[in-house]
């Protein structure tokens, strides 16, 4: 049996890890461990700003740190 986190047993969804992927210059983009992946974003202060707003929406963990070079 695999025990549930204090988290998950708030609402009953499954959370995931959401991160920022630096592909670039001029191309990042949010991307979570849930399934949710933000669209391109030309500045990575933007793609940052939708992964926060993707873990406050659907309460997932953001990554430390936040963005990462892929
Ligand atoms: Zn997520």
């Amino acid at each position: 049996m695999v025990m549930a986190s204090p988290r998950d047993a708030l609402d009953g969804v499954e959370h995931g890890t959401v991160l920022v992927h630096a592909l670039g210059l001029g191309h990042s983009v949010a991307v979570c461990s849930c399934g949710y992946s933000g669209g391109r974003r030309f500045l990575k202060a933007a793609a940052e700003q939708d992964a926060w707003e993707h873990a406050m929406v659907r309460h997932c963990e953001v990554s430390s740190p936040l963005v990462v070079a892929w």
